[in-house]
């Protein structure tokens, strides 16, 4: 069997003792005789695990009392519907400000403008999205219901160091690309949603992490497995639920809490990122496409000066088990996704092999 280094941004690579536990509980779940894609959804096995996913959640990010969570289905693109559907009606202006930092903030942005008066906040788009732009929070509209903008931008390249303080107003986040890689504040946020493909787990699902308060505002309109009151009363299965999907994010919480949990990945997460930046920063031959000070800890996005040469990096690099490293088609170059599942090695067989090929071509 081969294993090679999958920098895919998304599915993303799991961590290979999870998918083993998964192979080795194929068939028989829990002593049950019977495979977790096989049981029923409201059997108590299954909601007890879906009761300790809730608890790991908690425990590994220390989510607070006062925020639900919800699992919903069509994972981070759903939730651009899902999110001005549930909160544009906390002010009867139906007002929302959007912080366009790429691909992503731009599909959630014209997605919320079918429903409501949205405008953007501020945008990077003129330099073609290498930053993340300054919000200035006091000229939001106070009737403004919230704020949305993208932690991680996953084509781009950069993050978010720190989040605005937009006091009254509820500052919403799509996290698919980092959520449990770094520690956050959850007093800053009013609601965090995240696709479980890149960091927690397969694709097809969300999780939202929302203040309870804001819970209860949808438009009448609202389709009712869009509505968040809907997924909170029936404990995320008002329908049949993902249950593979739970059954992974479950054992992939198990494998973050014992590595430590987010102190520890954090960390790591710094250390990986910096080992592939310093090769960028010491060789001409590669040119970052992020501003320094904006870079992400997830995408390590860059070109090659001469871009005729990006299918022998690519060629090259699949020779060398390091795969799915081409760039977003919106950016072309090369795009190293590392989220927790990437290990150090992987990073570190990546800075050498991109040293050698600097070396040999440049
Ligand atoms: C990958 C990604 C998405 C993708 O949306 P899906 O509906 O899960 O395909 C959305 N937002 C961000 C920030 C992403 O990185």
């Amino acid at each position: 069997m081969k294993r090679v280094y999958n920098f895919g941004a998304g599915p993303a690579m799991l961590p290979t003792s999870v998918m083993e536990q998964a192979r080795d509980e194929m068939l028989d779940w829990n002593g049950m005789g019977i495979s977790v894609v096989e049981i029923s959804h409201r059997s108590k096995e299954f909601e007890a695990l879906l009761t300790e996913t809730d608890e790991l959640i908690r425990e590994v990010s220390g989510l607070p009392d006062n925020f639900e969570i919800l699992y919903m289905h069509g994972s981070a693109q759903m939730q651009f519907a899902a999110v001005p559907f549930n909160l544009l009606g906390l002010n009867p202006a139906h007002k929302a400000a959007y912080v366009e930092t790429g691909n992503f903030a731009q599909l959630a942005r014209k997605e919320a403008s079918r429903f409501g008066n949205i405008t953007i906040a501020a945008s990077s788009e003129a330099s073609n999205f290498d930053h993340i732009p300054e919000l200035d929070v006091s000229a939001l509209d106070p009737d403004t219901s919230y704020v949305h903008l993208t932690s991680n931008n996953t084509i781009f390249g950069t993050r978010w160091n720190q989040f605005p303080d937009t006091g009254n107003i509820p500052l919403v986040a799509d996290m698919t690309s980092e959520l449990l890689s770094r520690k956050l504040n959850f007093d800053q946020f009013g609601l965090i949603f995240a696709g479980l493909q890149k960091n927690l787990g397969p694709s097809g699902m969300a999780v939202v992490l929302v203040r309870k308060d804001l819970i209860g505002h949808a438009l009448p309109q609202t389709p009712s497995l869009l509505n968040y009151a809907t997924f909170e009363k029936n404990h995320s299965m008002p329908n049949t639920i993902n249950t593979f999907a739970i059954y992974i994010m479950n054992l992939m919480l198990k494998w973050l809490k014992a590595q430590g949990g987010l102190p520890a990945f954090e960390q790591l997460n710094a250390q990986k990122a910096k080992l592939l930046y310093d090769v960028i920063d010491s060789h001409d031959f590669y040119i970052g496409s992020a501003q320094k000070a904006h870079r992400s800890h997830m995408n390590v996005t860059f070109n090659l000066k001469d871009s005729a040469l990006d299918k022998k990096f690519l060629d090259e690099a699949l020779a060398r088990d390091l795969y799915a490293l081409k760039g977003h088609r919106l950016v072309g170059g090369i795009r190293a996704s590392i989220y927790n599942a990437m290990p150090l090695e992987g990073c570190q067989t990546l800075a050498d092999f991109m040293k050698e090929f600097a070396q040999q071509n440049g």
